[in-house]
């Protein structure tokens, strides 16, 4: 048995570095005796982690002081209606753009909430651009405005934060945190699932503007509220002890590759490769508009939908996994996270050059 290059959405591929570290240190942690898994949230050791691995993601992201990191769970999805029970006044109503799936899911949780505008959609194109800046809808009286930075079916991806003036901004950033450098003080919140770039799945990651927090109401349970889990330092309950260490490890191994800003021109010239390879090949599409390409979700599409299968089942015997593109819009999708190799790429493209060739 050998690991194979690993194109999975999420949970996806994490670095072999940090998998065989954790490895060594299953059994017994840090001289605990135990293994991180087996000791309390509360005991110094971990609370030590815990204090590291919030560093740590600080100085890769750059955080500014004033935004409070939370290490929270329940996945993206519960935090897409934790945050209108926490941000949308009774009297304001809340804006949304979608540009595809989860900005769309987003919204609809929100809508069992509080009274949601769609200030702009894509839907009408099937999600392939996002529609202009100019074209936005945008009621300035609004709570928020939501945004998905990057969405990981379509692969559709912001490269730019849009400018919505002085209503707070708030971003889904799971599948594109961490790819590149991101400025934090141009969101009011951004919150993340952590099982693309982060660790293992069960962990969210949530940076706060601390006078946000200033609006959680006192009248939602204590569970759901932001400003609770901030003043108890994401440990109001019992945390995600086996997550949160795997995300320290995550968060050390990207330090020690230099950072985002290396992270970022190591996804670029992945993209550009795969992107560069499809658009060439006269055989395989992507339908996205190239200025808002993902660098992180590739879709793609072969000449004929009776190839597909065809196709997984090559290229998985290959050692490429998991290039089933989401049930939702079919075809092949390569998800090429921080862990992915550019080597892991060149593999695929080689792998869709010769299948091309074979099945012309
Ligand atoms: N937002 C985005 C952009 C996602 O890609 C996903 C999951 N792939 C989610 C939200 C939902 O995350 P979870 O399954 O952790 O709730």
């Amino acid at each position: 048995m050998s690991r194979a290059y690993n194109f999975s959405a999420g949970p996806a591929a994490l670095p072999e570095d940090v998998l065989r570290q954790a490895q060594t240190e299953l059994l017994e942690w840090n001289g605990a005796r135990a293994s991180v898994m087996e000791i309390s949230h509360r005991s110094k050791a971990f609370i030590a982690l815990a204090e590291e691995s919030e560093r740590d993601l600080r100085e890769l992201l750059d955080v500014p002081a004033n935004y409070t990191v939370l290490f929270l769970q329940g996945g993206a999805s519960q935090h897409f209606a934790q945050i209108p029970m926490n941000f949308a006044r009774r009297d304001q109503s809340v804006d949304y753009v979608l540009t595809g799936d989860w900005s769309e899911k987003a919204a609809k949780e929100a809508k069992a909430l509080t009274n949601v505008r769609i200030a702009a959609t894509a839907a009408v194109t099937n999600y392939d651009r996002i529609p202009p800046r100019e074209e936005w809808d945008l009621d300035p009286g609004a709570a928020y405005v939501h945004i998905a930075a990057n969405e990981t079916i379509r692969g559709v991806e912001f490269h730019e934060v849009p400018d919505v003036g002085n209503v707070p901004l708030i971003g889904d950033v799971s599948s594109t945190i961490l790819s590149r450098p991101l400025d934090v003080s141009k969101y009011a919140l951004l919150y993340a699932g952590a099982q693309k770039n982060i660790g293992p799945s069960g962990l969210v990651a949530v940076i706060v503007r601390e006078d946000l927090l200033e609006r959680c109401p006192k009248d939602i349970p204590r569970i759901f509220n932001y400003a609770e889990h901030a003043a108890k330092n994401s440990m109001l309950n019992t945390p995600n002890t086996w997550g949160w260490y795997l995300a320290g490890l995550v968060f050390k191994w990207m330090k020690a590759q230099g950072g985002l800003a290396a992270m970022g021109e190591r996804n670029r010239a992945k993209a550009n490769l795969l992107y560069g390879y499809i658009d060439n090949s006269g055989y395989y599409r992507n339908p996205v508009e190239r200025s808002v390409r993902s660098w992180m979700n590739v879709p793609f599409t072969l000449p004929r939908a009776e190839l597909d299968e065809a196709f997984l089942k090559e290229s998985n015997a290959t050692g490429l996994l998991a290039l089933k593109g989401h049930r939702a819009v079919g075809g092949m999708r390569a998800s090429i996270y921080n862990a992915m190799p550019i080597e892991g790429v060149q593999a695929l493209v080689d792998f869709m050059r010769d299948f091309a060739q074979r099945n012309g």
